[in-house]
């Protein structure tokens, strides 16, 4: 999975600890960085979702460390890709998470239905929280400019 940098050079997927304002550190965040220069930048399709944890972190003065894969069903797919996966293996790394996303989806519609067939409002607004987080990343295919 790779992205050019502003310098030209390529840049590859990593995760790293995030800190804000010195109290909040957010960890497992996925990020591209730069092989060349030391730039990094958070993932796109996790960006919007980042600075909304962090909105409800300040709100709740919460100090300490999260983990960014427990609350983002997309940085969990590729956390556990990327923990196993070998750069020389094929698949590459697009395919296997392709692949692994649509299970994560398909997992998720089932532990919806059970929500749902419990009635439980708040399961239920989880786990859409967590479909959207997933099925907009395949939904808006950043698979095939991945390259
Ligand atoms: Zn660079």
């Amino acid at each position: 999975m790779r992205k050019l940098c502003h310098c030209g050079q390529k840049m590859s997927l990593d995760f790293r600890v995030l800190i804000f304002g010195g109290v909040i550190e957010i960890d497992r965040v996925p990020i591209f960085e730069c092989e060349q220069c030391s730039h990094y930048e958070v993932l796109p399709a996790v960006k919007t979702d980042l600075l909304a944890l962090l909105g409800e972190l300040k709100d709740s003065d919460e100090q300490g460390l999260v983990l960014f894969n427990e609350v983002n069903e997309l940085a969990d797919v590729m956390f556990s890709i990327f923990r196993t996966w070998n750069q020389t293996e094929s698949p590459s790394f697009e395919v296997i998470l392709e692949q692994k996303c649509k299970e994560r989806i398909n997992l998720l519609l089932d532990v919806y239905g059970c929500a749902k067939e419990m009635n439980d409002r708040h399961w239920m607004d989880d786990i859409s929280k967590r479909l959207s987080q997933i099925s907009d990343f395949v939904n808006y295919s950043q698979f095939s400019g991945a390259n």
